[in-house]
């Protein structure tokens, strides 16, 4: 480490410079001068929504190498005004955790394995159940002729991370589907 020079003293810089009450240049130290923001090398900031919660605050995701690096609160959001919960501040570990289930998963009836599903048979699987059960519980009418055009064998309920359009289109294919059991942590 080479010798600081006398002249580097901060009340000789709080003299010599424009900062005669020491609150700026003059006291701050070289290794504070070289900090640079964590997020001063993203390559680009993509603004999103946390998808923690039914408040929607705005995020700023950092971006480098095609990896999310962080994600702050964005200032511009009219919601949060740049700020979030310690759980909106925490969400880069949602995206980078390596635990982080990225496959689809299916357990057999009676089976205790889990095995991996092409997600086209997945989809498949489900679209197939979600049909049969609708046949199998339609009620058209209840028992004085009524009409009621509805099943009580499918429900939705959805979770915190379902965006505004996710829950649009999912309350209007349910509700087309006859189901009445629709539920959401939003409240939709
Ligand atoms: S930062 Fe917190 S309060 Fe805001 S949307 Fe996320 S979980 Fe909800």
């Amino acid at each position: 480490m080479s010798p600081i020079s006398p002249l580097e003293w901060p009340v000789l810089r709080q003299l010599r410079g424009r900062d005669a009450l020491g609150r700026g240049p003059a006291v701050t130290s070289a290794t504070t001068r070289e900090l640079t923001s964590r997020n001063a090398r993203a390559d680009r900031v993509v603004q999103s929504v946390c998808p923690y919660c039914a408040v929607g605050c705005g995020q700023r995701v950092y971006v480098t190498d095609e990896r999310v690096t962080q994600i702050e609160g964005d200032p511009d959001s009219p919601i949060s005004r740049g700020r979030l919960c310690p759980k909106g501040s925490a969400s880069e570990q949602l995206v980078n955790a390596p635990g982080r289930q990225t496959q689809v998963l299916y357990r057999a009836p009676r089976s205790t394995r889990w095995q991996p599903l092409e997600r086209d048979t997945a989809i498949d699987m489900i679209a197939r159940r979600f049909v049969q059960s609708r046949r199998r519980t339609w009620q058209d009418t209840d028992e004085q002729g009524r009409p009621l055009r509805r099943t009580m064998g499918i429900a939705s309920l959805g979770g915190a991370t379902l965006d505004n359009e996710e829950n649009y289109l999912i309350k209007k294919l349910f509700t087309a589907a006859g189901a009445i059991q629709i539920e959401n942590q939003a409240r939709i």
